[in-house]
Protein backbone atom coordinates (compact mmCIF):
# COMPACT_ATOMS: atom_id res chain seq x y z
CA UNK A 1 0.00 0.00 0.00
CA UNK A 2 1.25 3.65 -0.50
CA UNK A 3 1.04 6.82 -0.53
CA UNK A 4 1.55 9.50 -3.61
CA UNK A 5 -0.57 11.37 -5.26
CA UNK A 6 -0.86 11.22 -9.24
CA UNK A 7 2.02 12.91 -10.75
CA UNK A 8 1.17 13.80 -14.40
CA UNK A 9 5.52 13.36 -16.12
CA UNK A 10 4.78 11.26 -18.92
CA UNK A 11 6.69 7.81 -19.70
CA UNK A 12 7.04 6.01 -22.98
CA UNK A 13 7.65 2.93 -21.43
CA UNK A 14 9.81 0.04 -22.60
CA UNK A 15 9.08 -1.23 -25.99
CA UNK A 16 6.34 -3.32 -27.03
CA UNK A 17 5.52 -3.49 -23.50
CA UNK A 18 2.36 -1.51 -22.02
CA UNK A 19 3.86 2.24 -20.74
CA UNK A 20 4.40 3.03 -16.98
CA UNK A 21 1.16 5.18 -17.26
CA UNK A 22 -1.35 2.87 -17.98
CA UNK A 23 -0.06 1.37 -14.88
CA UNK A 24 -0.41 4.32 -13.15
CA UNK A 25 -3.65 4.71 -14.27
CA UNK A 26 -4.93 1.55 -13.32
CA UNK A 27 -3.23 1.72 -9.74
CA UNK A 28 -4.37 5.31 -9.38
CA UNK A 29 -0.80 6.77 -8.59
CA UNK A 30 2.77 6.80 -9.29
CA UNK A 31 5.16 5.52 -6.83
CA UNK A 32 8.33 3.91 -6.33
CA UNK A 33 7.00 0.14 -5.33
CA UNK A 34 4.75 0.79 -9.15
CA UNK A 35 7.93 1.96 -11.52
CA UNK A 36 10.19 -1.43 -8.97
CA UNK A 37 7.56 -4.02 -10.19
CA UNK A 38 6.74 -2.08 -13.62
CA UNK A 39 10.94 -2.52 -14.04
CA UNK A 40 10.93 -6.25 -12.98
CA UNK A 41 8.13 -6.93 -14.80
CA UNK A 42 9.90 -5.83 -17.95
CA UNK A 43 12.52 -7.79 -17.25
CA UNK A 44 11.25 -11.08 -16.65
CA UNK A 45 9.27 -10.94 -19.84
CA UNK A 46 12.58 -9.77 -21.80
CA UNK A 47 14.40 -12.78 -20.31
CA UNK A 48 11.89 -15.17 -20.81
CA UNK A 49 11.67 -13.68 -24.66
CA UNK A 50 7.11 -13.42 -24.20
CA UNK A 51 5.16 -10.71 -25.40
CA UNK A 52 2.33 -10.24 -22.91
CA UNK A 53 -0.32 -13.79 -22.78
CA UNK A 54 -3.91 -13.55 -22.83
CA UNK A 55 -4.09 -16.65 -21.73
CA UNK A 56 -2.51 -18.97 -18.61
CA UNK A 57 0.68 -19.63 -20.02
CA UNK A 58 3.18 -17.01 -18.15
CA UNK A 59 2.22 -17.20 -14.25
CA UNK A 60 3.84 -14.94 -11.74
CA UNK A 61 4.31 -15.72 -8.11
CA UNK A 62 4.75 -11.93 -5.81
CA UNK A 63 6.42 -12.53 -2.44
CA UNK A 64 4.52 -9.11 -1.69
CA UNK A 65 1.32 -7.92 -1.82
CA UNK A 66 2.43 -4.29 -2.03
CA UNK A 67 2.22 -1.28 -5.34
CA UNK A 68 4.37 -3.39 -7.56
CA UNK A 69 1.92 -6.18 -8.27
CA UNK A 70 -0.32 -3.83 -10.12
CA UNK A 71 2.32 -3.12 -12.37
CA UNK A 72 3.14 -6.50 -12.80
CA UNK A 73 -0.89 -7.44 -13.61
CA UNK A 74 -0.88 -4.40 -15.72
CA UNK A 75 2.34 -5.83 -18.15
CA UNK A 76 2.42 -9.34 -17.80
CA UNK A 77 -1.05 -10.18 -18.07
CA UNK A 78 -0.62 -12.34 -14.92
CA UNK A 79 -3.99 -11.22 -12.94
CA UNK A 80 -5.47 -12.27 -9.95
CA UNK A 81 -9.00 -12.85 -11.69
CA UNK A 82 -7.41 -15.52 -14.08
CA UNK A 83 -5.41 -16.84 -11.72
CA UNK A 84 -1.66 -17.00 -13.05
CA UNK A 85 -0.76 -14.45 -10.64
CA UNK A 86 -0.45 -16.01 -7.45
CA UNK A 87 0.60 -13.66 -4.05
CA UNK A 88 2.60 -15.40 -1.30
CA UNK A 89 3.27 -12.05 0.98
CA UNK A 90 6.26 -13.42 2.81
CA UNK A 91 7.05 -9.67 2.23
CA UNK A 92 9.54 -10.08 -0.20
CA UNK A 93 10.47 -7.46 -2.98
CA UNK A 94 10.76 -11.55 -5.54
CA UNK A 95 8.76 -11.83 -8.09
CA UNK A 96 8.67 -15.31 -9.94
CA UNK A 97 7.68 -15.79 -13.46
CA UNK A 98 6.97 -19.56 -14.97
CA UNK A 99 6.19 -19.77 -18.87
CA UNK A 100 4.05 -22.89 -19.07
CA UNK A 101 5.63 -22.81 -22.90
CA UNK A 102 9.21 -23.25 -22.36
CA UNK A 103 8.64 -24.41 -19.11
CA UNK A 104 11.86 -21.56 -17.77
CA UNK A 105 11.28 -19.88 -14.73
CA UNK A 106 12.64 -16.49 -13.74
CA UNK A 107 13.34 -14.86 -10.86
CA UNK A 108 13.71 -11.20 -10.39
CA UNK A 109 15.14 -10.18 -6.84
CA UNK A 110 14.43 -6.58 -6.81
CA UNK A 111 17.81 -4.48 -5.19
CA UNK A 112 17.66 -2.25 -2.58
CA UNK A 113 18.31 1.23 -3.76
CA UNK A 114 20.40 3.55 -1.65
CA UNK A 115 18.58 6.35 -1.01
CA UNK A 116 20.02 9.10 1.23
CA UNK A 117 16.40 10.77 1.45
CA UNK A 118 15.10 7.93 2.95
CA UNK A 119 14.94 9.32 6.14
CA UNK A 120 13.55 12.26 5.47
CA UNK A 121 10.77 10.43 3.31
CA UNK A 122 10.21 8.61 6.14
CA UNK A 123 9.49 11.31 8.52
CA UNK A 124 7.50 13.58 6.38
CA UNK A 125 5.60 10.40 5.93
CA UNK A 126 4.15 10.01 8.92
CA UNK A 127 3.52 13.56 9.24
CA UNK A 128 1.36 13.42 5.54
CA UNK A 129 -0.84 10.58 6.98
CA UNK A 130 -1.28 11.61 10.22
CA UNK A 131 -2.48 14.99 8.85
CA UNK A 132 -0.21 16.87 10.97
CA UNK A 133 2.54 18.39 7.66
CA UNK A 134 2.18 22.00 6.56
CA UNK A 135 1.48 22.44 2.90
CA UNK A 136 5.20 23.00 2.32
CA UNK A 137 6.29 19.06 4.29
CA UNK A 138 3.54 18.27 1.96
CA UNK A 139 4.76 19.31 -1.78
CA UNK A 140 7.96 18.21 -0.23
CA UNK A 141 7.11 14.88 0.45
CA UNK A 142 5.50 14.77 -2.75
CA UNK A 143 8.42 16.09 -4.63
CA UNK A 144 10.66 13.16 -2.96
CA UNK A 145 7.89 10.25 -3.89
CA UNK A 146 8.28 11.38 -7.41
CA UNK A 147 11.91 11.68 -7.67
CA UNK A 148 12.19 8.57 -6.58
CA UNK A 149 9.61 6.90 -9.11
CA UNK A 150 11.65 8.58 -12.06
CA UNK A 151 15.35 7.73 -10.25
CA UNK A 152 13.65 3.98 -10.54
CA UNK A 153 12.11 4.05 -14.14
CA UNK A 154 15.54 5.50 -15.51
CA UNK A 155 18.17 3.55 -13.77
CA UNK A 156 19.62 0.75 -15.87
CA UNK A 157 17.96 -2.40 -15.21
CA UNK A 158 20.70 -4.43 -13.32
CA UNK A 159 20.74 -1.76 -10.80
CA UNK A 160 17.34 -1.87 -10.11
CA UNK A 161 16.84 -6.07 -10.47
CA UNK A 162 18.60 -9.00 -10.08
CA UNK A 163 17.52 -11.35 -12.65
CA UNK A 164 17.79 -15.54 -12.29
CA UNK A 165 17.00 -18.14 -14.30
CA UNK A 166 15.75 -20.92 -11.74
CA UNK A 167 14.02 -24.33 -11.56
CA UNK A 168 10.47 -23.70 -10.55
CA UNK A 169 6.96 -25.34 -11.84
CA UNK A 170 3.79 -23.29 -12.33
CA UNK A 171 0.81 -23.50 -9.74
CA UNK A 172 -1.97 -25.80 -10.15
CA UNK A 173 -4.40 -23.86 -13.32
CA UNK A 174 -7.39 -22.59 -11.84
CA UNK A 175 -10.01 -25.36 -11.12
CA UNK A 176 -13.58 -24.77 -11.65
CA UNK A 177 -15.73 -25.18 -8.66
CA UNK A 178 -19.26 -26.62 -8.69
CA UNK A 179 -21.11 -23.95 -6.75
CA UNK A 180 -23.58 -24.68 -3.75
CA UNK A 181 -25.39 -22.56 -1.29
CA UNK A 182 -24.60 -22.25 1.93
CA UNK A 183 -26.84 -23.37 4.75
CA UNK A 184 -26.16 -20.54 6.88
CA UNK A 185 -26.56 -17.31 4.23
CA UNK A 186 -28.30 -19.14 1.53
CA UNK A 187 -25.38 -17.36 -0.79
CA UNK A 188 -23.84 -19.32 -3.91
CA UNK A 189 -20.36 -20.73 -2.76
CA UNK A 190 -18.06 -22.61 -4.62
CA UNK A 191 -18.18 -26.23 -3.41
CA UNK A 192 -14.36 -27.08 -2.16
CA UNK A 193 -14.69 -23.29 -0.21
CA UNK A 194 -17.16 -24.13 1.89
CA UNK A 195 -16.63 -25.71 5.76
CA UNK A 196 -18.99 -28.20 7.42
CA UNK A 197 -20.31 -26.84 10.76
CA UNK A 198 -22.73 -29.00 12.86
CA UNK A 199 -23.07 -31.01 9.83
CA UNK A 200 -23.86 -28.21 7.76
CA UNK A 201 -22.06 -26.97 4.56
CA UNK A 202 -21.24 -23.22 5.12
CA UNK A 203 -18.79 -20.37 3.71
CA UNK A 204 -15.99 -19.25 5.32
CA UNK A 205 -17.72 -15.90 6.53
CA UNK A 206 -20.54 -17.97 7.99
CA UNK A 207 -18.51 -20.59 9.49
CA UNK A 208 -16.46 -18.12 11.35
CA UNK A 209 -19.13 -16.57 13.02
CA UNK A 210 -20.72 -19.82 13.79
CA UNK A 211 -17.64 -21.11 15.56
CA UNK A 212 -17.18 -17.05 17.19
CA UNK A 213 -20.89 -18.20 18.67
CA UNK A 214 -19.77 -21.81 19.78
CA UNK A 215 -17.09 -20.56 21.69
CA UNK A 216 -19.18 -17.64 23.22
CA UNK A 217 -21.90 -20.01 24.34
CA UNK A 218 -19.06 -22.43 25.63
CA UNK A 219 -17.51 -19.92 28.16
ZN1 LIG B 1 1.52 2.87 -4.97
ZN1 LIG C 1 -22.81 -18.20 4.43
Amino acid sequence: MCDTHDHQKTNPGLGEYPAFDECVRFHGHACPGLATGYRAAVAAMQALGVKRPYDEELVAVAETDACGVDAIQMVTGCTAGKGNLVIRDYGKHVFTFISRDSGRAIRILVREQDNPERSVMDDLRKKVFSGTATPNEQSRFHALMHAATDRVLSLPQHEIVEVREVQASPPKKARIFASVACSCCGEPVADAKTRMIDEKQVCIPCADTLARKIRTAER
